[in-house]
């Protein structure tokens, strides 16, 4: 078969198959999770999956296209109410796509932790996220509180990913992770690599080694 993260195919069928490869691990079971990518820049467009859809068969008519606002432009079904946080990470990092998983470790670590932040360093692994060149790196990925009210939310984003330049990622709290990537395959590479490290801290936590 075509490697559907191939340039090649349409970014419909490059998002579905990202999205099953990342519900294939576990991080994205049910209706759970959400994927988008950058159809065009100007106007602002996004492809991204519509709210309520069962991720182990996502296809590509559960693909909708959002507007700057996170309105839908194109396609049957709602976008989810977090295409504003989608929106928020494309305008403030210029991304090409954003991967939102809900995961056991993301999940537990973010409940186990009371600050606003979880730093990783001094692991090999860390080097798969653009631009780190060293184990030594420390990953410091911030905490945002959940929340119903999405527009808010993308609000405390904004202000938060603005004071935060160099960081690959961000948490909800008992929720899940936002990822994103230049392209596609750069946002699913930070997506496989951030969770393998949540689950690696996780576990050594869970050891009794901090
Ligand atoms: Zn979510």
């Amino acid at each position: 078969m075509e490697n559907p993260l191939d340039p090649g195919a349409s970014i419909s069928a490059r998002l579905v198959e990202a999205g099953r490869r990342l519900e294939r691990r576990g991080w994205s079971l049910g209706t759970s999770g959400n994927f988008s990518a950058v159809v065009s820049e100007d106007p602002l467009r996004l492809a991204i999956t519509a709210s309520g859809v069962d991720k182990a068969s996502l296809s590509e008519k559960d693909i909708v296209e959002v507007d700057e606002n996170a309105r839908l432009v194109r396609g049957d079904g709602r976008p989810s109410a977090e295409a504003h946080l989608h929106v928020a990470v494309v305008k403030a990092r210029g991304a090409g796509a954003v991967l939102h998983t809900h995961s056991v470790w993301t999940t537990v670590l973010t409940d186990a932790t009371e600050a606003g932040e979880i730093s990783i360093r001094g692991y090999e692994m860390l080097k798969g996220l653009a631009g780190v060149q060293t184990h030594e790196h420390e990953e410091s990925v911030p905490i945002l509180e959940n929340a119903q009210d999405m527009p808010k939310l993308a609000g405390n984003l904004e202000g938060i990913l603005a004071k935060r330049p160099g960081a690959h990622a961000f948490l909800l709290r008992r929720h899940g992770l936002y990822t994103w990537g230049r392209d596609l395959p750069e946002a699913v590479r930070h997506a496989e690599i951030l969770e393998f490290l949540f689950e690696v801290v996780g576990r050594s936590r869970s050891l009794g080694r901090d």
